[in-house]
């Protein structure tokens, strides 16, 4: 078929988008769709199709207008799951003068999710051969050539909001008695900014949107500005079970035949440290081990398997209860007084030491163990503590 057009630039790959790329591929012999979205590989909301977290019902003549382009496509997402139903008969109508009863009407009908429906006709669109979709693109601009001729797009990465933050990720603990408000923030994939904001010691936490801004501009450091500047993708959700917990499994005099526990039914530790999956990690590593290492046939002896974990866990559990205890109105053991006074002393100098710095996050990621402080070197820095003149307290948060 002959192609009019040469090049057509499709601004926007949401439902109006596809279906001009879809229209426009029979025509052109080239179909730029540019999306400022990076598109979700499945079917999930994103950020430029905030809608796409409510109810979206494809009207009857809709889905066949859909269907005419996309052929096949209402059977693809009955495969997929999408239920097909009789207008009439499956819908319960609340009018304002009451309900009619379940009327067969012929009128076949299919109901999805929009993020759903999007996933299935991006695929669609992707594979058409005039067709490429640029995503993570947001045009800016139109280009003209003279007063009334459009001739192309301006376009520049990413949202066109504001630009990434210089950092990929905020760190800010808790720690008792003066700071009982942080926050953890990660960039993630699909450009997303994904933040934990935390608390202890009856700290009131936010429930919406409204009120997480108000908490972030409570603590020092940029997140506040760069929450601000971002339109949430998903509600605030809250986590209250931070409790170190920790079964003694390894103490037990027997242990069942053909049992093991690992993971967080033996040692849950208070999420704000980021221990569990590693820990997790380094157990199924145990687990390998002791498997290769068995004779042929003998049974993992799940006793033994129990003992090494609890020496696995063992460090992790005191980085996790040492500064949780410190939180509690009681009065504390010497040993665990000592422990903090250490690692606070320790975590006041690290902004003033690139080498402490550096021994610190290799404990704190566990590829160094808490013995790497013993080496005289960095033991004496920590104990002489920071440069004279820098006090975090009047900052706490
Ligand atoms: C809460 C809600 C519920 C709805 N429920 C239904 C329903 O039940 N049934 C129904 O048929 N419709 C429903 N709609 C309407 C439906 O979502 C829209 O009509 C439809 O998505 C319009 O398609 P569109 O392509 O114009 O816009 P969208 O689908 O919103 O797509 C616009 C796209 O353009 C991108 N974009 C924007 N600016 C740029 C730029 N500068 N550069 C590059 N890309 C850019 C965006 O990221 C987005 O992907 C609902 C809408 C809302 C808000």
């Amino acid at each position: 078929m002959g192609r009019g057009v040469r090049h057509a630039v499709v601004i926007g790959a949401g439902m109006a988008g596809l279906a001009a790329a879809r229209v426009l591929a029979d025509s052109c012999e080239a179909v730029t769709v540019i999306e400022r979205d990076t598109l979700p590989r499945g079917s999930a909301p994103r950020a430029g199709a905030p809608q796409g977290h409510h109810v979206h019902g494809l009207l009857a003549l809709g889905a066949e207008v859909f269907e005419g382009y996309f052929p096949g496509l209402r059977a693809e997402l009955e495969q997929a799951g999408a239920p097909v139903w009789d207008w009439g008969e499956g819908l319960c109508a609340v009018l304002p003068n009451g309900t009619p009863p379940p009327t067969p009407m012929g009128m076949p009908i299919q109901t999805f999710s929009r993020p759903f429906l999007e996933h299935a006709l991006r695929r669609r669109v992707r594979a058409l051969e005039p067709v490429t979709l640029r995503d993570g693109l947001t045009v800016t601009g139109l280009r003209t050539a003279g007063p009334g001729k459009v001739v192309g797009v301006r376009v520049k990465d990413g949202d066109g909001g504001q630009a990434p933050p210089s950092w990929m990720g905020v760190l800010q603990p808790l720690r008792a008695p003066d700071f009982h408000k942080g926050c953890y923030a990660i960039q993630i994939e699909n450009k997303a900014l994904h933040v934990t904001l935390h608390g202890a010691n009856g700290t009131q936490l936010p429930h919406d949107d409204e009120d997480f801004l108000a908490y972030a501009k409570t603590l020092r450091g940029p997140i506040a500005d760069v929450i601000a500047s971002l339109t949430p993708t998903s509600a605030v959700r809250r986590y209250a079970r931070t409790v170190n917990r920790r079964v003694a499994y390894h103490r037990l005099s027997r242990w069942p035949d053909g049992l093991i526990a690992l993971g967080d039914s033996v040692c849950a530790f208070n999420p704000a440290y980021g221990q569990g999956m590693t820990v997790a990690a380094l157990e199924a590593r145990l687990l390998d081990q002791m498997l290769r290492g068995r004779r042929t046939r003998m049974p993992l002896d799940g006793r033994v398997f129990q003992q090494r974990l609890a020496r696995i866990t063992a460090s992790s559990w005191l980085m996790a209860t040492i500064p949780d205890r410190a939180w509690e109105r009681s009065r504390t053991a010497w040993p665990v007084k000592a422990g903090n006074w250490f690692m606070n002393r320790l975590i006041d100098t690290v902004p003033h030491d690139p080498r402490l710095y550096t021994a610190f996050s290799g404990l704190f990621h566990m590829t160094a163990g808490p013995l790497t402080l013993a080496d005289p070197r960095l033991l004496s820095r920590v104990l002489i503590g920071p440069r004279p003149g820098t006090s975090l307290r009047a900052a706490a948060a």
